[in-house]
């Protein structure tokens, strides 16, 4: 079993709904157990301007899953979830990026892992810290260390 960690948004077509909805398929994913779920946020878009905020919360998954496989499945989560990849960092109806797998590093062309910018996004760093706090990534860089450099800013927590 490896212990990991995905990131979801979504920016369209009922954001709430599209992440409740994707917490749902990640916890009936075989091979794999949903531990835990941050709550939700909402998040400044990235990428080109004018599109609407996001929706954003972190899962922990046990899996038995190798990465890449694991990966396939999110693909085909958002696939279902009518995800159509147009512009770069443009507006999407999911996103699911893993995050951590255990605590390896893994450098593919289909995946990198760490995820390449979760050191910088508040929106991956503050929901990650409400399920697992004494999170360290793989290079011993602490958590707790990479939020105090990525303040909250705009990102809110929406209560339930
Ligand atoms: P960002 O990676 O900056 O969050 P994005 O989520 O919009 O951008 P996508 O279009 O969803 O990017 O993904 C592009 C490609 O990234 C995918 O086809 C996938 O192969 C690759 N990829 C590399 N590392 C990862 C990862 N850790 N999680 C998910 N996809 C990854
Ligand atoms: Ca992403
Ligand atoms: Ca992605």
């Amino acid at each position: 079993m490896t212990r990991c960690y995905i990131g979801l948004g979504s920016n369209l077509e009922d954001p709430r709904q599209q992440v409740s909805q994707a917490l749902t398929e990640l916890a009936q994913l075989a091979h794999c157990q949903l531990i835990a779920a941050s709550s939700i946020y909402r998040s400044d878009p990235v990428g080109p301007p004018g599109q609407p905020d996001y929706i954003n919360a972190v899962a922990c998954l046990d899996t038995e899953l190798e990465a890449h496989s694991l990966l396939d499945q999110l693909q085909a989560i958002e696939q279902a979830h009518d995800r159509v990849r147009k512009i770069h960092w443009g507006p999407r109806t999911l996103d699911l990026d893993l995050l951590l797998y255990g605590n390896q590093t893994i450098s593919t062309e289909r995946l990198t892992v760490p995820h390449a910018f979760m050191a910088e996004r508040s929106f991956v760093l503050w929901p990650l810290a409400e399920i697992a706090p004494a999170t360290v990534l793989p290079d011993g860089r602490a958590l707790e260390q990479l939020l105090s450099k990525c303040p909250m800013g705009t990102l809110q927590r929406i209560p339930v």
